[in-house]
């Protein structure tokens, strides 16, 4: 792999990470990724069966995932085993992380809040703990930067005033006296992935910016926000090259069954009723995985070192408008007619799916809105969102059809 960039990313087998491996494996012919992911109920290794044929231009004839291949390795394992974790920066030479794997469900925080904290803030700091000592070790260019204690003041006056000039003469090494550096070259990033939950709630107007006071309400962003503390604690102290973007609600194919989208898709095509929670009017920013994808890929590669970005499609879409949207188009794709399963409706009546709604009692401490403001990613990375909302739930439904129509369980 002499040539080739290893970088470690954790929780591909999951949503969002099996929708960035792919992305990333494309667009990157340099890079090598080791994917750290315990498999837990979230995690799902057929969700990454196309590896192979971008790798390797061929596709096996399975719905498997390799287990390894030239640019790609899979470790099945735990993020909070600390002696695995220095074992894959040894074994490969990690030079950069992209932290997905957490426990992610809101509901699942409020029945066991104990996972939680352990996968998502102590898995968080061992990660990042090994990621630092490990670069720190190496010879010469980390550790050269930051036992020359340049970090810890200079770069929180530049965080401080913004100021690009001062940041990019500390990029090519100048400030250190070292000449002819690049970033890329010199100093491995930590890139953690995080949610807009650890703001809390909005009223009815207002958005979450970057510079929006944590207050998380579940257990679920409470974890994150511990964890993204701890990612700028190491920042601080030790000068890490950090980055930690924070998302709206994602959607798109491969999400797994527990969470709003699928939930209402499965049980409309299954004809069962579809829960709402409370009076259905909880607002979420939603975002096609896709765009996330490419927001976290952009970050990564360009975003300012030791900065938050807030990442958000501009999509607010109360859970009623959801389930709406998305009966109507099932209702034109598999009409409810000529659906086995769909036997509750009365003749006489417009047969929709949108019959199947049933208000529910409300999840507790469930936040009213949560809504991005997505300007410093746009100004100064020039990311945009190429789905909007209507775009990007037509591209979901259909790849939940496709599975539906081979018969596999959605
Ligand atoms: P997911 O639940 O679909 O996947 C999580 C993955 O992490 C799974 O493959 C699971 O096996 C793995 N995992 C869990 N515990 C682990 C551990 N201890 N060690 C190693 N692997 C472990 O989650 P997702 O929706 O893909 O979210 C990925 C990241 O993005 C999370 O950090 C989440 O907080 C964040 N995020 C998600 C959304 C969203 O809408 N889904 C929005 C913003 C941010």
């Amino acid at each position: 792999h002499s040539t080739l960039k290893t970088i470690l990313v954790t929780g591909c087998a999951g949503f969002i990470g099996s929708n960035f491996v792919p992305y990333f494996l494309k667009k990157y012919p340099n890079y090598h990724i080791v994917n750290l992911d315990l498999l837990t109920y979230a995690g799902n290794l057929d969700n990454l069966s196309e590896i192979d044929e971008i790798v390797n231009n061929s596709a096996l004839n399975t719905n498997h995932a390799p287990l390894q291949n030239d640019r790609y390795h899979f470790v099945k394992g735990d993020i909070c085993d600390r002696k695995l974790v220095e074992s894959i920066f040894n074994k490969y030479d990690i030079q950069g992380v992209i932290h997905f794997a957490a426990e992610s469900h809101v509901d699942n925080s409020i029945k066991d809040p104990g996972v939680f904290i352990e996968t998502n803030v102590k898995g968080t700091f061992t990660l990042i703990d090994v990621a630092y000592k490990y670069w720190m070790e190496k010879p010469f260019k980390y550790r050269d930067r930051y036992l020359n204690g340049m970090l810890n003041d200079e770069c929180s006056v530049m965080n401080e005033k913004n100021d690009n000039s001062k940041f990019n003469t500390a990029r090519s090494g100048n400030a250190l006296g070292v000449q002819n550096l690049t970033l890329d070259e010199t100093v491995p990033r930590f890139h953690h992935i995080s949610t807009d939950e650890v703001y809390g709630t909005l009223g009815d107007t207002g958005l979450f910016t970057e510079e929006t006071p944590y207050a998380p309400n579940s257990p679920y962003a409470a974890s994150k926000a511990s964890s993204d503390m701890i990612v700028r604690s190491y920042r601080e102290t030790y000068g890490l090259n950090t980055v930690i973007t924070n998302c709206s609600n994602n959607y798109g194919p491969k999400q797994h069954d527990e969470k709003l989208i699928p939930t209402i898709i499965r049980k409309a095509l299954a004809g069962e009723s579809i829960p709402i929670y409370g009076d259905g009017k909880n607002i979420r920013d939603w975002l096609y995985v896709l765009d996330h994808c490419k927001g976290i890929d952009l970050v990564y590669h360009t975003g300012r070192e030791g900065n938050v970005y807030n990442i958000g499609g501009r999509n607010e879409r109360t859970n009623l408008q959801i389930v709406d949207t998305i009966c109507t188009i099932l209702d034109e794709k598999v009409p409810p007619q000529n659906n086995p399963n769909f036997t509750i409706s009365d003749p006489q009546s417009p047969i929709s799916y949108k019959d199947l709604m049933v208000f529910v009692p409300d999840r507790a401490g469930h936040d009213r809105r949560y809504a991005i403001d997505a300007t410093k990613i746009e100004n100064e990375l020039g990311w945009k969102a190429n789905e909007n909302f209507d775009s990007g739930i037509v591209k979901t439904i259909n790849w939940y059809l496709e599975k539906y129509n081979r018969g596999l369980r959605l």
